[in-house]
């Protein structure tokens, strides 16, 4: 079995910890790698190091840092299929899927091409009688990135690429489960000409999140992954007086109006709800048609479209729509939580229980589910389940369908699906979620926006990517500079002010 690493100032570098996760293929089942979890003193050696080499990279002028952007982001296009099969192979997504994992990570890399940009200050001339004043945003020094599993280009190219841009030293430490392409991405980066050392990636669990967590010289941590350790994270972060964003779970619905196109709304929803096996934070999982008839229409446009769907490994071709989850504990959990709704009450019209492959009876496949009748008192509401579930709650009206999603405690992103403007425009306005689709199932903002969620979908400030991600990077320091009358007065040759 592939003894991974971590990557410090440049170098692979074995974990001396003796403690290792195993990394599975998920669609055959097999462990196929271990990934190091570093200790305390790892750790604290890797930011050491970091710190010292930042130093030199924040003093760098931002059009040069922007041109290792530059370089990266050509690099990574170079090596698209690479990483998407290296990515498809630890998660199991499809290809095309992985491919849009690294595109989507990329795009923020083509934003950070901008840095230069970005970075410029604010300036009042003659705020007082001689007096201007002027900001500035400086680099925090060394921060921390901390991703979940389901995106690994992503995720870490959402931290990385705007942290370094902005001239900070970064400790990565991806998710354990899928780390292969945050070491090759570190490799790339550092061919693209950024320092040794500015980028450190340290493999680990709790005890190394802990530790980026109390090390005092990391001044910020950007974290991603489960709502109940978005809040440890971000509660241990403050109180060791650290900038912290930490982007939680998830529970998405999308409003189905009676007058929607429902064709064009049940594609949607079997694309967000079961794309990536539903492994994603902006996935779909509850539908709420409005009205008798059209939750009635709806489910019988799911249910064939449902049962077309090809669930298979990556390396079975392009045509394959999802692929399996990401640990045999993952499925238990998703087929318990599937076995609880039936017990609770919900229809349980297409089960997606016990679905084997042939020749991958090994792999963590779940097959697509379908829950009808689901009320929110249910666990299969409550929980994020994080798999190929689709829930449908009926809602009698708009509004209760509206109430739905502002009392629902996630708040990462909605849809709705209408032909009436002013039903949709209500809705964008109303509605307390941070990412909003019109017609639109995953409303993941392009780059050049920013992308968070609210309530227990993300706790702290500022979004990421886009022009938060460069607020949240740098610290913003103003000077008042006030010049009193000099040399300029001084020479006999001038004609002098009539005073
Ligand atoms: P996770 O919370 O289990 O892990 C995320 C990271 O935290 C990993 O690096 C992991 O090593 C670390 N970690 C795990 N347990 C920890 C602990 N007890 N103490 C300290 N660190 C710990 O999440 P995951 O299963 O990898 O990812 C799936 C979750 O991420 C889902 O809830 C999904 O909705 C969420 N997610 C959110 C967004 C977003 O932007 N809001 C994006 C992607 C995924």
């Amino acid at each position: 079995m592939k003894e991974l690493t971590h990557f410090i100032n440049g170098q692979h570098v074995k974990g001396t910890s003796g403690r290792f996760t195993e990394v599975f293929n998920p669609a055959t089942g097999e462990a196929i790698a271990k990934t190091p979890l570093a200790t305390v003193d790892e750790l604290n050696d890797a930011v050491a190091k970091a710190a010292e080499a930042q130093k030199a990279w924040g003093a760098t002028n931002p059009q040069r840092r922007a041109r290792v952007m530059m370089k990266f982001g050509a690099l990574i296009n170079e090596h698209m299929d690479e990483l998407a099969e290296m990515l498809s192979m630890e998660h199991g997504k499809t290809l095309p899927d992985a491919r849009g994992d690294v595109q989507r990570g990329l795009e923020v890399v083509e934003v950070c091409m901008g840095a230069p940009h970005m970075l410029k200050g604010e300036y009042t001339d003659d705020g007082g009688p001689g007096i201007d004043l002027y900001s500035m945003r400086q680099p925090l020094g060394v921060v921390a990135g901390i991703t979940p599993f389901n995106f690994p280009a992503m995720i870490p190219l959402w931290k990385m690429a705007p942290a370094l841009a902005c001239g900070n030293a970064m400790i990565l430490k991806p998710s354990e489960r899928v780390p292969s392409t945050s070491l090759r991405l570190a490799e790339l980066i550092i061919e693209a000409g950024l320092p040794e050392g500015v980028l450190q990636v340290v493999n680990g669990d709790k005890e190394v999140v802990d530790a980026i967590l109390d090390n005092e010289e990391i001044a910020a941590v950007g974290f991603v992954g489960s709502t109940p350790i978005a809040q440890y994270i971000y509660g241990r972060a403050a109180t060791n007086g650290k900038r912290a964003q930490c982007f939680g779970g998830a529970k998405n619905h999308m409003i189905i109006m009676p007058d929607a196109d429902l064709d064009k709304a049940a594609d949607a929803l079997v694309g967000a709800g079961f794309g990536a096996a539903g492994e994603r934070c902006m996935a779909i999982s509850v539908a709420v048609p409005v009205g008798q008839e059209t939750a009635d229409a709806l489910v019988e446009k799911l249910v064939p479209r449902i049962e077309k769907l090809k669930v298979g490994p990556y390396t079975a071709g392009e045509d394959v729509d999802y692929g399996p989850v990401i640990t045999g504990a993952a499925k238990s959990r998703i087929e318990g939580l599937i076995s609880s709704g039936v017990d609770q009450g919900a229809k349980l019209v297409v089960d997606g229980r016990d679905f084997t492959l042939q020749g991958y009876e090994n792999g963590f496949f779940v097959g697509p589910s379908l829950f009808d009748n689901v009320t929110p008192d249910m666990d299969i509401y409550k929980e994020e389940i994080f798999g190929p579930v689709l829930s449908q709650v009926r809602a009698g009206s708009y509004d209760e369908a509206l109430e739905l999603v502002i009392d629902n405690p996630y708040g990462n992103g909605t849809a709705i699906y209408t032909a009436d403007g002013d039903t949709a425009r209500d809705f964008a306005h109303r509605v307390n979620v941070g990412m909003v689709g019109i017609n639109f199932p995953i409303p993941v903002p392009l780059s050049y926006h920013t992308f968070g969620g609210w309530k227990k979908s993300a706790f702290g400030d500022l979004n990421q990517y886009g022009p938060d991600a460069f607020r949240f990077y740098t610290k913003t320091k103003t000077v008042t500079a006030r010049w009193f009358s000099g040399i300029k007065e001084g020479g006999e040759f001038n004609f002098k002010a009539m005073d």
